[in-house]
């Protein structure tokens, strides 16, 4: 196997500028050229992605339908909200039980807990505010004398939000119940499975945008698994996707940057530096997928005034002797996110679980495999 190399972008700008996004010619092209890509490989090739914008993108605008029948576009653990673990929404359900206003953004609020969901506390009386931002969570604790928590989720990307928050002196009122998860940690998990098939990552850029490509150079070297950094215009999927079947093709581990539009390689330093400074890793168990070290970001003690594990006792143990409904039990979520099965493996899928009446957290998030297939249709029968 060729020796990893550092990012390689340069050369890739002025081809990337000239992209019209959504060109059918120049989609059926790319597709062309995955097929023959795919032919000269001989086999089957499986990649995943980790972000459910990929997936929105692959779905909304039908790109299984001209990919390589022997190309397997596997959907990764890319949705925050469905991969956060059932204890931490149980957390918040505890608190706005318990008559703490709790503001969170839409997806998490039908996100189901061990017995019940905050849409669920909600409709028993509890405060849940619905927010687009951890600044908008910010004023609304402004407005009033209430303790208000910002049950906050999201990947590296949207942390960097709630860390600017934290960092801006926010009122006495407002802390921080963090869900937030750390992607790269979560491929190694992927990366070690032994069943795995996966021989290449396409990995978000609006995260990159972030962390900067070069970030998953150590992953390339330890896994010898190629990574390609992609956006999420249809042609910058089918171009993400056909540099991943090359690498895969030619055996090279290597990192690329398909998106440098908006990532480099060394990423937004200031907004690492905010991230770092406010968050520290440690491990934590994802909804159905395992226990991730270093997968969870939780606040750093200097910032103790602003977490609400810190702040209140949340005796979410009470929760506990409640069993689960005999569907929730049989959701497939977790195997959906590892990529070792798909929507259509489950029984649920569109007949008891629907996204008006979601039994898994995949059903809820926009960002969801389950209701993305729901809403565009999965793999083609073709
Ligand atoms: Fe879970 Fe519903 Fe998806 Fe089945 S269809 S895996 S029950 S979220």
């Amino acid at each position: 196997m060729a020796e990893p190399v550092r990012s390689t972008d340069a050369g890739l700008r002025a081809g990337a500028a000239e992209l019209k996004f959504r060109d059918p010619a120049k989609a059926r092209e790319l597709a062309g050229a995955m097929e023959s890509v795919c032919e000269a490989v001989g086999r089957e090739v499986s990649v995943m992605h980790v972000c459910g914008s990929h997936e929105q993108s692959i779905a909304k605008y039908g790109l299984r339908t001209i990919l390589p029948r022997r190309l397997d576009v596997i959907m990764g653990p890319g949705c925050p909200v469905c991969v956060t673990d059932v204890p931490e929404v149980d957390e918040a359900v505890v608190l706005a039980a318990d008559g703490v206003r709790v503001a969170t953004y839409g997806d998490m609020v039908r996100v189901p807990g061990t017995v019940k969901s905050l849409a669920d506390a909600q409709a028993e009386g509890a405060r849940v505010d619905v927010v687009y931002s951890a600044a908008q969570a910010v004023e609304i604790a402004r407005g009033t004398a209430e303790e208000v928590v910002f049950f906050a989720s999201g990947f590296e990307t949207t942390a960097v939000a709630t860390a600017a928050v934290i960092v801006a002196d926010p009122p006495p009122n407002f802390s921080v119940l963090s869900a937030h998860k750390y992607i790269p940690p979560v491929m190694e998990i992927v990366a070690e499975m032994p069943a795995t098939r996966v021989e290449g990552f396409l990995a978000a850029g609006h995260a990159a945008t972030i962390t900067g490509s070069a970030l998953f150079e150590p992953f390339v070297e330890r896994h010898g698994i190629p990574v390609v950094v992609a956006g999420f215009e249809p042609l910058d999927v089918l171009a993400g996707l056909l540099k991943l079947v090359e690498l895969v093709r030619d055996q090279e581990p290597l990192v690329v940057n398909m998106y440098p539009r908006c990532v480099t390689p060394e990423g937004n330093r200031n907004a690492q530096e905010q991230l770092w400074r406010v968050f520290r890793t440690m491990g934590g168990r994802w909804r159905g997928i395992a226990h991730v070290p270093n997968g969870n970001l939780r606040l750093r003690d200097e910032f103790a005034h602003v977490d609400t594990r810190k702040r209140f006792q949340i005796a979410v143990e009470r929760l506990w002797s409640h069993a689960p409904s005999a569907l929730t039990q049989v959701c497939i979520c977790g195997d959906i996110m590892a990529g070792i099965a798909s929507p259509n493996d489950c029984d649920l899928f569109g007949k008891e679980c629907t996204p008006d009446a979601p039994v898994g957290a995949c059903m809820v998030s926009n960002e969801g495999t389950c209701k993305i297939w729901h809403q565009y249709g999965g793999h083609p029968d073709l």
